[in-house]
């Protein structure tokens, strides 16, 4: 199944119970401006590299358009254009001020040298700064990207449009980033996982808890969540799983990672396979890596009551179904891992402000974002008996239609 039909199918899912004409639909599906550009660069050895640079602004109808900037060999224009209808939805349900982007190179960051990556970076936004700015579409880290890349963007942006750091998120703090933005992603995943657990009548404490991804998003979310005091049993990353049942200590492998640039070699656990991290028994799985982990082939295979979504996309529609059937809790992508772009969003308002927000006050604010949308997710989902994506699209559609109609539409 291509990315962007499973995107639309849940869409449409809670279009259907809104009573979303087809003219509605197709307006809110269709995105409104797709780029592409070539990226060519003189690699260190000489010779000439060409990639394919993408950006897919999706929906504006509540503001500057939103979302990440990813470098992985599976991109393109699919994955693209989905993730960033996924940003229209997710902005929408913790209803941030914005609409939804995302961009993408297709290329291996880990196989290539760091003046490379700055060149194509810089290469990239040569192509794409007119259509990118603080008030048209603000780019920002994910899969393959950090906050030093986030940096180039911002000089380069500044070379033809002067200096303003509101055009990117996830900067470095030295350099107008906000402190809180890193952890903000994976913090909201664990926030939510806490709020999820609760509801259910679960003790964090009894709560065996499987991750799988140890970047950015799993490690901050491990991190979380053994403060927290759940037993986090399982952690993988690309080097494989690493399973203890009495439970992994977090802080030390945070220490193993942050040495050995990666798990590889952790000795301290017994090593597993990344399928089989997700079908562990365990009381609640977080998959915080790739999309489309979750499809009809292991759906039933999958034993935790919980999972979260940290990663976007991570389950197809056709697991999907099969897990609400079997009644396991699916906390969705557009809500469960919003803690990025809202970060983002304090950096952005930070920016415009000229004013240094403080860690406390970044997350406290973000604490009260994710709850009260949390909230009203689980409110929508009980009222229509409808699960917990369906009413997050419920609210998210809602709101961007609102809004797309009061605008008007000449
Ligand atoms: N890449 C993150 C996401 O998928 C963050 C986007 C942003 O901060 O704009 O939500």
């Amino acid at each position: 199944m291509k990315a962007i039909d499973s995107t639309e199918l849940y869409f449409n899912r809670a279009a259907d119970l809104l009573d979303l004409s087809d003219n509605i639909r197709t307006l809110l599906i269709q995105p409104k401006r797709e780029v592409q550009v070539q990226v060519a660069i003189e690699r260190d050895n000489g010779e000439i590299a060409t990639y394919v640079g993408y950006r897919v602004q999706h929906d504006d109808a509540r503001g500057p358009m939103k979302g990440g900037l990813r470098y992985h060999p599976d991109v393109d224009l699919d994955e693209v254009r989905s993730l960033a209808a996924l940003m229209t939805w997710k902005t929408a349900v913790v209803n941030l001020p914005y609409g939804g982007a995302k961009g993408g190179i297709s290329v291996d960051p880990t196989k290539i040298s760091r003046r490379e990556l700055e060149k194509i970076t810089r290469a990239f936004i040569d192509g794409i700064h007119d259509v990118i700015g603080p008030d048209i579409d603000i780019p920002a880290p994910d899969m393959g990207t950090t906050a030093e890349v986030m940096a180039w963007i911002m000089n380069q942006y500044g070379k033809y449009h002067g200096f303003n750091p509101g055009v990117v998120t996830g900067k470095p703090v030295e350099m107008h980033g906000l402190p809180g933005r890193e952890e903000a992603t994976g913090r909201g995943v664990g926030t939510l996982t806490l709020k999820t657990l609760s509801r259910l009548g679960r003790k964090p404490q009894q709560t065996r808890v499987a991750i799988q991804g140890f970047g950015n998003v799993g490690f901050h979310t491990a991190k979380f969540l053994s403060d927290a005091e759940c037993k986090i049993v399982a952690a993988s990353d690309v080097s494989g799983g690493y399973y203890k049942p009495d439970g992994l200590d977090i802080p030390a492998m945070l220490r193993y990672s942050l040495q050995n640039k990666g798990l590889s070699g952790y000795a301290e656990a017994e090593l597993i396979t990344n399928e089989q991290v997700l079908e562990l028994d365990v009381d609640c799985l977080i998959p915080a890596a790739l999309g489309g982990v979750i499809t009809s082939k292991n759906a039933a295979k999958i034993r935790a009551p919980i999972i979260i979504e940290a990663a976007n996309s991570p389950t197809y529609p056709d697991a999907d179904d099969e897990l609400h059937a079997r009644g396991i809790v699916v906390l969705p992508d557009i809500l469960a891992n919003a803690g990025g772009v809202t970060g983002s969003y304090f950096e952005w308002v930070q920016n415009r402000q000229h004013y240094q927000w403080t860690l406390d006050r970044v997350r406290q604010e973000l604490d009260a974002v994710m709850t009260k949308s949390f909230e009203r997710v689980w409110e929508v989902a009980n009222e229509r008996r409808v699960s917990l994506r369906t009413a997050a699209y419920i609210v998210g559609i809602g709101r961007v239609g609102r809004a797309t109609v009061l605008g008007g539409i000449a």
